[in-house]
């Protein structure tokens, strides 16, 4: 038995002004004046957001978090956005290694300073790791995982476990409207638990499923018992399908 509690995460990427995600949080407000007991939500829009979303949900259970940080806490970095710097807009936590920024050249190492930047300041790391579709075709899915994971958590002080959260995501499912089946969640989700047995509790560890999560699946998956949770992306930019997936969960 363990007594994690369900997160569902809703990732914006680059998605949303001000304006419309404070839209957003009023229709999320009223569709969920509060949320299912026993489960918690986190809602991740872009840097220019953080502000007027935390303000929209103030007094609200959501929290919100950010998409990125700099793993410096300041300093000559143009263009770079610190974890004090979300946290004083109100974030709680931070995604860190999506897929889409490892595309774009972060490697294991920067992931891992992230994601010590962030508990640093503060925040609750959600660290995204996931094979991509020629990697699962060559079998190789342990391997990926396996270095992904150990990277990201060897800076992770073994009493820092309840503020973190691992996030499994087939690259091939992001976006694609192609989920995992349960069953290759469950799979890759539990070997993810086994791995970080070698470093922390990890029957206290949060390890959330990512990958075309819509409400018409998230039951399906959300029930495996590996699967503490979802981290959702385009079904994320809908308040009520969003509010359908949290109310899944619960
Ligand atoms: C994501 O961006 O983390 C994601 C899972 O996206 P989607 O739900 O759109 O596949």
């Amino acid at each position: 038995m363990h007594d994690r509690l369900p997160l569902i995460a809703g990732n914006w990427k680059m998605h949303k002004t001000p304006a419309e995600a404070r839209e957003w949080c009023a229709g999320f407000r009223s569709r969920l004046p509060s949320l299912p007991p026993g489960v918690e939500v986190a809602v991740c829009p872009p840097f220019t957001a953080l502000e007027p979303v935390s303000s929209a949900l103030r007094g609200h259970p959501a929290w919100v978090a950010a998409q990125t940080i700099s793993d410096q806490p300041s300093g000559p970095h143009t263009g770079e956005i610190s974890g004090s710097m979300v946290f004083s807009c109100g974030a709680r936590g931070v995604i860190l290694g999506h897929s889409e920024r490892r595309a774009m050249g972060e490697t294991d190492v920067m992931v891992a300073a992230r994601v010590r930047a962030a508990l640093d300041a503060g925040l609750r790391p959600i660290i995204c790791i996931g094979e991509s579709l020629a990697e699962r075709e060559e079998e190789v899915t342990l391997q990926v995982l396996t270095t992904q994971l150990t990277a990201a958590i060897a800076v992770v002080r073994p009493s820092e476990v309840d503020r973190v959260v691992i996030a499994y995501e087939p690259i091939w499912a992001i976006g694609t409207g192609r989920s995992a089946t349960p069953e290759m969640a469950q799979e890759s989700t539990a070997a993810i638990r086994e791995l970080a047995r070698k470093r922390l509790d990890a029957n206290r560890l949060r390890i959330l499923y990512g990958g075309s999560v819509t409400p018409a699946t998230a039951r399906q998956l959300l029930v495996s018992p590996d699967i503490d949770g979802a981290l959702v992306g385009g079904a994320s930019l809908d308040p009520e399908s969003f509010a359908m997936i949290v109310e899944a969960a619960g």
